[in-house]
């Protein structure tokens, strides 16, 4: 017999919940499962995460108590968000297909209320629906809770966070003292105490142990960007961890492989394990990653499922998987066998809610972070290429006998300036590429962490004065004109411009200040010989928002979009391929692959 059956639950919905491939109960199944199949179920309080089948444990019995042949509402579930609601309703539809005549209906906000109230016009068994709108159809008297047997408060700790109370409290007043209650809360946060002490009878209490946590050593990161930044920010982190060894989690095989192939094109260490490839060529990636000449995975879930890596140090959630359970299963990839390890997603503001079930579920907070900036990344860069200069090893046997020649030709630089010398011969160009990136932490996430309110500084913006104004009939676009067309350049990062009657001033990238002065030497608006100088002093903190107007997918289409500052290939024939197995990596970070890729300072 199957535990399902056991628990009580019949063959209609069995029949369902075998379609769905559930086999056996979830422990909140079987403990809430029994109590409400019973003929009068008592209250019912469940603390469980989120993931652990809460929908089927309320909505199995539910189904199958229902009275067809009553067209009043019976049961009513109540969640928080739009989506929870629909879900449930449709996770509802699927339990109760093979059930005649049953309907389920989601009441939310944010939709026709007259499509709703039609349909409770039309007589609906069980409804699903969050707060507000039934509220709402509580005051316009077209909902009928006086023959509600169940309500179900879903997500309990989550309704009260958004400040649902009220309209908990009206809800539950509109309904039958006689009814069940069940409350399902990931937490048991005051304010739940005090909605079940008021509204709850001698409630049984049931803990289910916390399914999955995520293990004490890793590190959970967000990184909020608008979504189309996102393979920038990808990039960033990447750079700013010359170390990483870890997988980058898509949601698609289309995304994976092109993610991958975008990396591989910028000079990253990358490659794709998903479900297109053939099992060799799977095989042939595994080996590479495992053996670690390759330092970045990029996988669907299902591709890198079972895979077993120990000592990742990075798990990169591209976006977001779609079922809540596989972002445990990514990140439980990395902090293993006693290590250290960091999760990290790539988020937008869209994706809240969800971020927020997350960390239900793993019960712990993401750390918001700013995507790290150009001159944190090149810091690590820099001290990374100095670590490693450290402990290179050095073939005296084949560099001895140019050292004498090497020496008489640098006689002239003390230790300070041959140490200068050498740490820009890699990185000027890197820095040049960073220098103009701008901050892809999503605006309305920035105040909140720390690093991101210097952000500005960063953007080096320089002042000009110019001698021209509104009396010359000078505009905004006028300026931007003249600095397009003087200097040449299509892509120089304009701030804030101000118009003054005879004269202006305006923002530009300070790195292109020396190109601009040079542009208006000789220039003359309407007859008047133009005087373009540096102003005192630029104003930092308003060039953010005017330069995001102006000029941000030209900022895009110069830099990020750009190959990669720093390649591999070259430094791996040059120097110590053979020496250690980790070599790839080493040198991924600095090599001379890219000085044939040109960073025109155009
Ligand atoms: P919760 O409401 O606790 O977050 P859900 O009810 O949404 O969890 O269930 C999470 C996932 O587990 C869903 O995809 C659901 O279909 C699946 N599931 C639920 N119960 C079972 C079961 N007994 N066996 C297998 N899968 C199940
Ligand atoms: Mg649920």
């Amino acid at each position: 017999m199957n535990i399902f059956e056991e628990i009580g639950v019949e063959e209609q919905v069995l029949a369902a919940i075998k379609d769905l491939g559930f086999e056996k109960p979830t422990p909140v199944q079987e403990k809430v499962i029994p109590i409400l199949v019973g003929e009068k179920p008592g209250d019912v309080i469940a603390l469980a995460q989120t993931g652990t089948g809460k929908t089927a444990a309320f909505g199995l019995p539910l189904i199958q108590k229902t009275d067809i042949a009553n067209k009043k509402i019976q049961h009513l579930i109540l969640s928080p968000t739009r989506e929870l609601c629909l879900q449930i309703a449709d996770d509802l539809k699927d339990y109760s297909k093979y059930v005649k005549g049953f309907t389920v209906g989601a009441i939310f906000g944010g939709s026709s209320i007259d499509l709703q109230m039609k349909m409770l016009k039309r007589g609906v068994h069980i409804i699903s629906a969050t707060p507000g709108r039934l509220v709402d159809l509580i005051n316009r008297k077209k909902v009928d809770l006086s023959q509600v047997e169940t309500v179900v408060l879903d997500e309990a700790d989550e309704m009260l966070n958004m400040g649902f109370k009220d309209e908990l409290e009206a809800v539950l007043s509109q309904t039958p003292k006689n009814r069940t209650t069940l409350l399902f809360s990931a937490t048991m946060a005051r304010e739940v105490k005090s909605i079940a002490s008021k509204y709850m009878k001698d409630p049984t209490e049931i803990i289910i142990g916390k399914k999955n946590v995520s293990t004490e050593n890793v590190t959970h990161l967000c990184y909020m960007v608008h979504a189309r930044d996102r393979y920038l920010a990808l990039k960033r982190i990447v750079d700013f961890h010359p170390d990483v060894y870890g997988i980058i989690f898509c949601r698609t095989r289309k995304e994976t492989q092109e993610v991958s192939d975008n990396l591989m094109n910028d000079g990253y260490n990358a490659d794709a394990l998903h479900g297109d490839l053939s099992q060799a060529q799977r095989d042939v990636v595994m080996n590479k990653f495992r053996s670690k000449h390759l330092s970045l995975l990029v996988a669907t879930d299902v591709a890198a499922r079972g895979l077993d890596v120990n000592d990742l140090t990075h798990v990169i959630n591209y976006n977001l998987p779609d079922e809540i359970d596989a972002y445990t299963h990514r990140s439980g990839r990395t902090g293993r066998a006693g290590k250290k390890g960091t999760s990290i997603i790539i988020a937008n503001m869209k994706e809240k809610q969800k971020i927020s079930t997350i960390e239900r579920q793993i019960s712990k907070k993401f750390i918001h972070s700013s995507v790290p900036l150009g001159r944190d990344i090149c810091k690590n860069q820099l001290f990374h290429l100095i670590d490693r200069m450290e402990k290179v090893e050095v073939s005296d046997t084949d560099i001895n006998s140019f050292l004498p020649e090497i020496n008489k030709k640098l006689e002239w630089l003390d230790r300070d300036e041959l140490i200068k010398k050498f740490v820009s011969l890699e990185f000027n160009r890197f820095l040049d590429y960073y220098k103009r990136m701008p901050d892809l932490t999503a605006p309305a996430e920035r105040s909140k962490s720390k690093k991101a309110s210097g952000s500005n500084k960063d953007m080096g913006m320089s002042r000009f004065f110019i001698n021209i104004g509104r009396k010359d009939g000078v505009k905004p676009t006028t300026i931007i004109g003249m600095i397009n067309d003087y200097t040449g350049i299509r892509d120089i990062e304009i701030g804030e411009i101000d118009i003054l009657d005879s004269f202006s001033f305006f923002e530009t990238d300070e790195s292109c200040a020396e190109d601009i002065l040079e542009a208006f030497k000789d220039k003359t608006h309407k007859k008047r010989k133009i005087a373009l100088e540096l102003a005192q002093q630029a104003k930092r903190s308003s060039s953010r928002s005017s330069s995001d107007r102006n000029s941000d997918s030209r900022k895009r289409s110069f830099g990020d979009r750009g190959k990669r500052p720093f390649g591999d290939k070259g430094k791996r024939s040059f120097g110590d391929k053979d020496k250690r197995s980790s070599g790839d990596r080493d040198k991924r970070s600095f090599g001379d692959k890219d000085k044939k890729r040109t960073f025109k300072k155009r």
